[in-house]
C-alpha cells in the first residue's frame, strides 16, 4: 500500500512512509485517512489541508470489491 499525500493549498504531493509514520505514531496506531489526516502537515506550506491518496503497489487488492463497469 502507497500513501500519497496531496496538499491542497500548494499542491504539493508527498509519497508517505507507512512504515516510518507506524514508527513515529506507534505501532497500534490506526492508519486510515481520518485518522492521519489531523495528524500531516504539509512540507512546503505547512498547511492542513492535506488529501491521502490510497494506492495499492501491487496486486493484492485488485479483485477485492469489485464492481461491475458501467456500460454505456
Ligand atoms: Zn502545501
Amino acid at each position: 500500500m502507497k500513501v500519497t499525500a496531496h496538499c491542497s493549498s500548494c499542491n504539493h504531493s508527498q509519497d508517505l512512509d507507512l512504515e516510518a509514520l507506524k514508527a513515529k505514531l506507534g505501532s497500534d496506531a490506526p492508519a486510515m485517512e481520518w485518522d492521519l489526516r489531523p495528524k500531516l502537515r504539509c512540507s512546503q506550506c505547512q498547511s492542513k489541508k492535506v488529501t491521502l491518496i490510497y494506492a495499492p503497489n501491487s496486486n493484492l487488492m485488485s479483485g477485492m470489491g469489485k464492481a461491475h463497469p458501467e456500460r454505456s
